[in-house]
């Protein structure tokens, strides 16, 4: 069974940061990735708002750097699906769909996962037209009409990325104000190929073999309408990736860890950065010091035990 001093759960922009600066100090550190390294910034077109880079950098671009750079200072990272956390023999036992794996401490860093809306057709019809994600399906929708469900950031910078690919982006949102901050609002405004339905919700996507078109519900009215649509991407927010915490540390309602003082959670030796944690603001620069903070912490753990 591998061991190590550090294993960080998630290989996002917390879980990375977090392993290279316990990996730079000398802790032994194995990083588990569900998928692929990056998180949800390996499915972002562009960033922006990353200090440093003046005109953005691509997503896929900067998590493969810090990847790279973790692994330079000796990360190794193993891609399976962790299952369970147990306390073991003064660290903790972890169960993974592949192997069985030790640790001293861990960092929780495994983020959240879209959320869905649950509606008729959404399942049957994803990857034939449904999409969760503008960057790695855009291109496929080529002249199409295409619309796009919520109000926040994700669903303003998405929309705004399909503008490249689709002949017509409709932004559908619950309510007639856009939780988007004001310059992603100004940008999809101006945006000549963007239209939005405002206090409509989707209830059902048609197919019967790809999206030919939604039926959606204005909420103040009562009324619905059938709407040509080839596409519906939907970024609705997200809940966090806490299935197998269950029983281990302190949730809050909605399931994200509980952090005390310096990102400890409730079980000794166990921290928590990034999205999974309640109250995170859920900006890369802000995972990215969270990742730093529960490593430091980490590293403090680790001298006093
Ligand atoms: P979000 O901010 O939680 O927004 C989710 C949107 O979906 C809201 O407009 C919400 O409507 C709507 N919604 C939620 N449940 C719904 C349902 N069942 N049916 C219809 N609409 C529903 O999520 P997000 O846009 O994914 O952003 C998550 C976090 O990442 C935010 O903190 C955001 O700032 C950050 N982010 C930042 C950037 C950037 O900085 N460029 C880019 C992407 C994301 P209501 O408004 O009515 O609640």
């Amino acid at each position: 069974m591998k061991k190590c001093q550090v294993l960080v759960i998630g290989g996002g922009g917390a879980g990375l940061t977090a392993a290279l600066y316990t990996s730079r100090a000398k802790l032994s550190t194995i990083l588990v990735e569900k998928l692929v390294p990056g998180g949800q910034i390996a499915l972002t077109d562009l960033v922006e708002n990353y200090p440093g880079f003046p005109e953005g950098i691509l997503g896929p671009e900067i998590s493969s750097r810090m990847e790279e750079q973790a692994k330079r200072y000796g990360t190794e990272i193993l891609f399976h699906e962790v299952k369970s956390l147990e306390i073991n023999d003064g660290g903790f036992l972890i169960k993974s769909t592949d192997e069985d794996l030790w640790a001293q401490s861990i960092i929780l860093a495994a983020g959240a996962s879209f959320r869905m809306l649950n509606i008729p057709g959404e399942k049957e019809l994803t990857g034939k037209g449904v999409s969760y994600c503008a960057t790695c399906d855009g291109a496929f929708f080529k002249d199409k009409e295409i619309v796009v469900i919520g109000g926040g950031d994700s669903a303003l910078q998405e929309g705004l990325f399909l503008t490249r690919f689709a002949s017509k982006v409709t932004i559908v949102h619950r309510r007639d104000k856009l939780r988007a901050s004001p310059i992603l609002q100004q940008r999809a405004r101006e945006n000549s190929k963007i239209k939005f339905i405002w206090d409509t919700v989707l209830e059902k996507i048609e197919g019967p073999s790809k999206v030919s078109s939604v039926l959606l519900k204005n909420i103040k009215t009562g009324e619905s309408q059938v709407f040509k649509a080839e596409g519906v991407f939907i970024f609705i927010g997200h809940d966090p990736n806490t299935g197998f915490l269950k029983n281990f540390v302190q949730l809050d309602d909605h399931g994200y860890v509980q952090c005390r003082e310096s990102l400890k959670t409730s079980v000794p030796g166990v921290f928590a950065a990034g999205e999974i944690r309640a109250g995170a603001v859920k900006q890369l620069v802000a995972a990215c010091g969270e990742g730093c903070e529960a490593a430091l912490s980490a590293q403090e753990y680790l001298e006093h035990v």
